[in-house]
């Protein structure tokens, strides 16, 4: 048996959080073989929702689960770790301005950056889901200069898994017969989902009329989380929780052959990117490492969309660059 990682979730008490750790302590994130010790991070007000949710994960009686720590002090819960998932974030309230939010945010993610620049493990994989969750990991990233700033990731895997599902249906095939789907950007409603690469048991998907593209399945992925709060009265929990499973997972494990995944990562410039902010982009994981797929061609339309995401990411990043450390 290999010697236990320490996983580090917050928001552990809120509705991805419960969906989350009960899968991460059952191996589906790391594996049948890799025991965890869960650090669960939250608030002091939901301090005492966290020992309900302590003792269910007890109650379970995981075998690959060796330890819980739950803490409110982000320093406890940083220590020593190798993962962490960063769920929790301020929700915007009724009235909320935009750059309240981004402030509050930034507070959150600026203590936490900290707290992983001066307690985890330098090799840490930190996977950023709270929103804005692009910006929130530039911010922790921005915090932590001591940590290879590739390690700051944010998740665009729920987009990307809608989308695989939406061709899926249309397709009449089964989503484990894709391959090769792409969400650009930022994780908002400029993401972009192209589908110019996607492939059925590896044969290029051709015929696809453009305007049902355009006009029904890019709306429709974009717009999934507010069809799903409208149907379920609240947000998309556990399919989030997946998403960020297979985040994790991929970028632990590695990408089938011949396939890649979304992750949003520090842009290196590459399709012209701004350098430096979070974004969306097609990579293939090995040895616990992740690649920009290079040289896939961009067409005026996919253009015209990366261009207007990547300005998003630009503006984002400008409202909080003063609260850089
Ligand atoms: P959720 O667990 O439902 O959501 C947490 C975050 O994930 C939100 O920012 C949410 O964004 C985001 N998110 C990303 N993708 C999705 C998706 N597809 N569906 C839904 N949410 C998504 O929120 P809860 O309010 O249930 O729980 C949050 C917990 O975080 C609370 O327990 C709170 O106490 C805690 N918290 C902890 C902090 C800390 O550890 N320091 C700091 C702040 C809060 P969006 O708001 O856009 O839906």
């Amino acid at each position: 048996m290999k010697s236990p990682v320490r996983v580090v979730v917050t928001g552990a008490a809120g509705q991805i959080g419960y969906q989350l750790l009960f899968r991460i302590a059952a191996g589906n994130m790391l594996g049948d073989d890799q025991p965890v010790i869960l650090h669960l991070l939250e608030i002091p007000p939901a301090m005492q929702a966290v020992q309900g949710v302590v003792m269910e994960l007890e109650d379970c009686a995981f075998p690959l689960l060796q330890g819980i720590v739950a803490t409110d002090d982000a320093n406890v819960a940083f220590k020593d770790a190798d993962y962490a998932l960063l769920v929790g974030a301020m929700p915007r309230g009724p009235g909320m301005e935009r750059s309240d939010l981004l402030k509050k945010n930034a507070e959150i993610f600026s203590v936490q950056g900290k707290a992983i620049n001066n307690h985890a493990n330098k090799d840490i994989k930190v996977l950023v889901v709270g929103n804005p969750a692009n910006t929130n990991a530039l911010i922790a990233q921005q915090n932590a200069p001591n940590i290879n700033p590739a390690q700051f990731t944010a998740m665009v895997r729920l987009d990307h898994n809608r989308a695989i599902a939406q061709m899926a249906d249309k397709l009449s095939v089964g989503t484990h017969e894709l391959s090769n789907m792409t969400i650009w950007g930022n994780h908002s409603s400029t993401q972009y989902p192209d589908i110019s690469q996607l492939k059925v048991n590896g044969e290029v998907v051709k015929d696809i009329d453009h305007n049902w593209y355009e006009n029904d399945f890019i709306p429709t992925v974009q717009q999934r989380g507010a069809a799903i709060i409208k149907a379920r009265g609240a947000s998309s929990a556990a399919s989030a929780a997946s998403a960020a499973i297979d985040h994790m997972k991929s970028w632990a494990l590695g990408t089938p052959d011949k396939d890649w995944v979304s992750m949003a990562i520090p842009s290196d410039g590459s399709y012209g990117i701004e350098p430096g902010v979070i974004f969306g982009y097609p990579v293939t994981c090995a040895n616990g490492q992740y690649r920009i797929v290079q040289d896939i061609p961009i067409s005026d339309f996919s253009q015209q969309r990366i261009d207007a995401t990547n300005q998003e990411l630009r503006e984002e990043r400008a409202a909080v660059e003063h609260l850089f450390s």
